[in-house]
């Protein structure tokens, strides 16, 4: 569903001032919640769409460029897919999942297909995520990396703007798909769960 930017930017103070005492305590999420509702604004729509903050809030990492938050949308465009059975898309609104592409080949037929990366052993390779099995979850991970790659796409071009120094995102991108290589490893948690890297 389509936001009105007013009422973005009302939820966002809200937001922003219940941070108040995080941010005196050195806390950078006000910092990267700003920066990603300037900057970014596809992803701060999925911030306000995601019931549990905390879940996006816990991705945030002070110490990563743009602190985490092409991983953080990222892995909440997964929870809201599975809390509402729907994909939700870049410029609002959403697409019901098609469960019917659950009866397709498993994407992990075509592994082979692709010069071995990251992206293959984690998504493709026999054993690994979901989407090597059912082709719903390789849908899955082509939304949610679309929202991912549009939020540092978004913060890329902000940075070049202000003529600073720019990061390459494929490095995140690897960076990511290690980190959740190694969620997905140690099992059992909920934000792998969530994510169905398990
Ligand atoms: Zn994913």
């Amino acid at each position: 569903m389509r936001r009105l930017r007013s009422i973005s930017c009302a939820l966002a103070c809200t937001a922003l001032a219940a941070f108040g005492s995080a941010a005196a305590a050195g806390d950078c999420r006000p910092a990267a919640l700003e920066k990603l509702r300037a900057a970014a604004p596809a992803g701060f729509a999925i911030y306000q769409q995601i019931k549990d903050k905390k879940f996006f809030l816990n991705w945030i990492s002070c110490d990563e460029a743009d602190f985490g938050l092409p991983t953080a949308v990222h892995e909440s465009v997964h929870y809201i897919t599975a809390e509402t059975d729907a994909f939700p898309l870049i410029h609002g609104g959403q697409l019901k999942r098609p469960h019917e592409v659950s009866a397709f080949f498993a994407p992990s037929l075509i592994a082979g297909k692709f010069k071995a990366n990251d992206f293959v052993s984690t998504y493709l390779r026999p054993g690994s995520a979901s989407s090597s099995t059912d082709f719903l979850y390789l849908l899955d991970e082509l939304n949610a990396y679309t929202h991912d790659l549009n939020a540092a796409v978004n913060f890329k071009s902000r940075v070049a703007d202000e003529g600073e120094a720019q990061v390459d995102h494929r490095d995140g991108l690897s960076a990511d798909g290690v980190r959740r290589a190694l969620c997905r490893a140690g099992g059992g948690e909920r934000t792998c769960d969530l994510a169905r890297l398990a």
